[in-house]
């Protein structure tokens, strides 16, 4: 079986996907192995690879669907065969954090994952996140291609829901890479107005095709004044940075209007120190929030959104490399030419 895994970079800094051969996983008590037959390559995965990474393990592949392989005695609810999306992180729901709705703070949650990651033929879900639900059953029009998308768009589901964004809003996404497309094609229906913004070309272009809505190149154009040209002079109502650059964030902060919310929703680097007087955060009274990762009720959220609207959001996806070509996978999705990035096996 193939897989591709992190080795650390000889180099010393960040790690290197390598290319292994060996045994299926079978699976222990409780756990499924799946086939996977696509895996989306995420931000966070790129970020592994460069070192740059803050947030969990480092593992590559948690965008994956499939279809169950192999079940452990006790693994109940599923049937070989069955087409399946298995969430990589789940929380215990029962402790201090997750009764507070910071399932994704769970002491738990990043504590399993698929194995030996998303970018392998077979992988097993662990026993933990099969009986706490973290293993969706797919229905029969929605291609694998797309179930990829559910983990993703679980997060922009999540973001939505955390900064509480209310349909007839505007809403500003600093970042029109994938998951800043997601929000705005998931936001773009019910918003007063959407605004995206981004540096490269090609995403702009891309952008301005989807249709969502005022696309700002953000190299070029002052982008709160723009904003604010798009929204009566006040600022956006929200901001989602769907970018982990301090320049996004920042353009985040200063696009929102008077008492307006800023979702950090990219994963900042590292040493990610902004250079922002905070006195302006207190006079205009905007709120920060940050959202990371997805629970069950995003997942199945997510799921519901691809259901209807699995064209839309399949559009999203450019460019397909099968594993042996893991590295042109990775090299597309950095290069600033590529929207989402599928593997297969
Ligand atoms: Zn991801
Ligand atoms: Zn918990």
């Amino acid at each position: 079986m193939k897989s591709i895994v992190l080795a650390p970079a000889r180099g010393g800094h960040g790690y290197e996907p390598r290319r292994t051969e060996s045994e299926a996983p079978r699976p222990g008590e409780g756990e499924v192995t799946v086939s996977m037959k696509a895996c989306g390559l995420c931000g966070t995965d790129l970020e592994k690879i460069r070192g740059e990474y803050t947030a969990s393990m480092p593992v590559v592949g948690h965008e994956a669907a499939g279809v169950v392989a192999e079940l452990g005695e006790g693994a109940g609810g599923f049937s070989v065969g069955d087409r399946v999306f298995p969430h990589h992180h789940v929380p215990d729901y029962t402790c201090y954090l997750c009764r507070a709705g910071n399932e994704t703070m769970c002491d738990h949650y990043r504590g399993s994952n698929l194995v030996p990651g998303g970018f392998s033929e077979v992988f097993a879900v662990p026993k933990w996140n099969v009986e706490r639900g973290g293993v969706l059953k797919l229905p029969g029009n929605l291609s694998f291609e797309v179930a990829s998308l559910i983990e993703p768009l679980a997060c922009c589901v999540r973001a939505v829901r955390k900064c509480h964004v209310e349909p007839g809003e505007s809403v500003f996404i600093a970042g029109a890479g994938p998951v800043g497309m997601m929000h705005a094609l998931l936001l773009a229906p019910t918003s007063a107005k959407v605004v995206v913004s981004d540096v490269a070309e090609w995403r702009l272009r891309f952008a301005e095709k989807a249709g969502v809505g005022r696309v700002i190149d953000a190299a070029a154009e002052d982008v709160p004044a723009q904003v604010r040209a798009e929204t009566d002079g006040r600022g956006a109502d929200v901001a989602m940075v769907a970018s982990g650059s301090r320049a996004a964030i920042l353009q985040g902060l200063r696009s929102v209007r008077k008492g307006g919310r800023v979702c950090i929703f990219g994963v900042p680097p590292k040493g990610s120190v902004l250079d922002y007087d905070v006195s302006d955060l207190y006079n205009a009274e905007r709120e920060v929030q940050t959202s990371y990762g997805a629970t069950e009720t995003d997942t199945k959220g997510a799921l519901r959104v691809l259901e209807s609207r699995g064209a839309e959001f399949g559009a999203l996806v450019t460019h397909r490399f099968p594993l042996d070509e893991f590295g042109k996978a990775v090299e597309a999705a950095s290069g600033g030419t590529a929207m989402k990035v599928v593997v297969t096996p």
